[in-house]
């Protein structure tokens, strides 16, 4: 039974209702039509949302191919003082970003407010780094000096997902601009405040109009249009399998290298050896984190069986005892993003034919809750692990549970769905954790460990279905740049 409680909140709301425009050359760009931005924890709307199309980034791509000649040409050194400049001003903002981003997205405010610090932690990072990413020199004959540079590609694309909007863009635009592209930003259209907020300070740190720009409006006009327009040299994507397969099918009608960040099924594998209440606390909190709405979310709880009857009752203790509500009273569960990804997980678990609902598995039924769109903590054991609900995403606070007997099993279980976003390994024996990160199929793999804050320098990106391509770290560096390979007879 999960327990919701009613806070005094602590926060204000943004009361926000003026248009949110696109960003475009440094100036607001209206639209001719506008939509509802709905508030996922009433149901009302936050204020009306400019619905670019074709025309708006048509104008946002022509800003950013002016705006290369000179961007590319400034100095690293100096871009780097900019970016850590914009840093500043995101971090010194932290908290009416914060704001903004939990009425959009319905996230506790605490973890909008972190979202808020790691962003600014991208463009400090990559402000950091951008002036020692090196070429090479390449030793051939004595009369000859070959080295490489790294150049930018032009004008990037980013179409964003809704669940971190301020992460997911700043771990895009920040390496991106610093190498020397300039960007347009398609935010998700459930969350499109922070992503203007941010080309707005952008603009007060001093990028230059043009090198940052955001154009609001939904998928299939505004992001179609991005990916199609014929001046985008690179195009990002973070969102669905589905999408993201759309968008790498029309980047290879016109050859324009990709990052695709999807989905993800990751599993977390309990050994009977682990810390059993670290490992049960990790469980918990990684699935209620975001709601679960998280596309590396530890959907998956795989557990060794003897240890399963005792670490299932401490993951499930724990969930019974969350606190919901609305983002701004910072509960442990807010609502999931709309009324859609509601009837999407409703769906999904309502489709499950083999296993025992333990936990939840509906809206609560608190009627102060009823308006928004909450999902309670639900917790399914016992599923056929091929099964839709066991290989499909769900993205929402559901945990399935299964038993593995061995090693390989475990292997075979966690590598058994289309996905290979993360995996988590909890083990006291550190040959077998070492085994297993080399045998899991996934872009990240923790060891008594789940997740790392924003992972800003940590690389990031997925096997199968999660896409291809590395954001964070330093790899986003060479995402975002292409080698060109001087040679010269001296
Ligand atoms: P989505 O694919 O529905 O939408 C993502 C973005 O694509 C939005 O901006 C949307 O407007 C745009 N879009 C939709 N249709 C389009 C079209 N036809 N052409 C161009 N753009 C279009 O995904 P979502 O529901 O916003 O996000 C949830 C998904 O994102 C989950 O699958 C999650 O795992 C994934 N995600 C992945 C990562 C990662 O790093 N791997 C991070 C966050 C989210």
């Amino acid at each position: 039974m999960t327990t919701m409680h009613e806070f005094p909140p602590t926060a204000t709301s943004s009361n926000a209702a003026a248009v949110t425009q696109s960003f475009i050359a440094g100036q607001s760009v209206a639209s001719t039509d506008t939509f509802d931005n709905i508030d996922p924890a009433t149901g009302q709307s936050l204020g009306p949302v400019a619905a670019g199309g074709e025309a708006e980034v048509d104008q946002a791509v022509t800003a950013a191919r002016a705006a290369t000649r000179d961007w590319r040409r400034v100095a690293p050194a100096a871009r780097a003082e900019i970016l850590c400049r914009l840093a500043d001003l995101i971090a010194a903002d932290a908290e009416r970003l914060a704001v903004l981003e939990s009425e959009d997205t319905g996230k506790p405010l605490s973890q909008a407010r972190n979202d808020a610090l790691v962003a600014a932690r991208y463009f400090r990072f990559y402000g950091h780094a951008i002036d020692s990413h090196y070429g090479h020199t390449i030793p051939l004959e004595p009369d000859t000096h070959a080295y490489t540079r790294r150049e930018p590609f032009g004008v990037t694309g980013h179409v964003l997902a809704w669940n971190y909007p301020m992460q997911l863009l700043s771990r895009a635009v920040a390496p991106a601009i610093a190498v020397g592209n300039c960007s347009v930003v398609k935010p998700a259209e459930e969350t499109p405040r922070t992503a203007v907020e941010f080309a707005r300070l952008a603009q007060q740190a001093g990028v230059p109009d043009g090198v940052f720009n955001v154009v609001t409006g939904a998928g299939p006009q505004a992001g179609s249009a991005l990916v199609d327009h014929p001046g985008v040299d690179h195009l990002g994507f973070v969102g669905s399998t589905e999408v993201g397969s759309l968008i790498a099918h029309a980047a290879a009608d016109r050859v324009v290298p990709t990052v695709l960040e999807l989905g993800g099924k990751s599993p977390q594998i309990v050994f009977a050896d682990a810390n059993l209440s670290t490992a049960a606390a990790t469980v918990a909190r990684a699935i209620l984190q975001n709601a679960g709405q998280t596309c590396s979310a530890g959907s998956r709880l795989l557990v060794q069986r003897d240890i399963a009857d005792a670490v299932v009752a401490d993951v499930v203790q724990r969930l019974q005892a969350v606190r919901m509500g609305p983002g701004l009273d910072d509960p442990d569960l807010g609502p999931l993003v709309s009324r859609t990804q509601q009837r999407r997980v409703q769906s999904m678990i309502d489709a499950v034919t083999t296993g025992e609902v333990v936990l939840g598995g509906t809206a609560p039924t608190d009627p102060q809750l009823s308006a928004g769109a909450y999902f309670a903590p639900t917790v399914i054991v016992g599923v056929d692990p091929t099964a839709p609900i066991a290989q499909e995403e769900i993205f929402g606070p559901v945990l399935t549970i299964n038993t593995f007997d061995d090693e390989d099993h475990a292997i075979a279980l966690a590598n058994g769905t289309p996905y290979g976003l993360l995996a988590a390994v909890w083990t006291r024996d550190l040959s077998r954790a070492h085994r297993m990160a080399a045998e899991l199929r996934a872009g990240q793999v923790y060891v008594n460990a789940y997740g790392a804050g924003g992972g800003v320098e940590l690389p990031f990106g997925g096997f199968g279905k999660s896409g291809y391509g590395r954001e964070k770290g330093y790899e986003a560096l060479d995402a975002f740049s292409a080698t060109k390979t001087v040679v010269v007879t001296l």
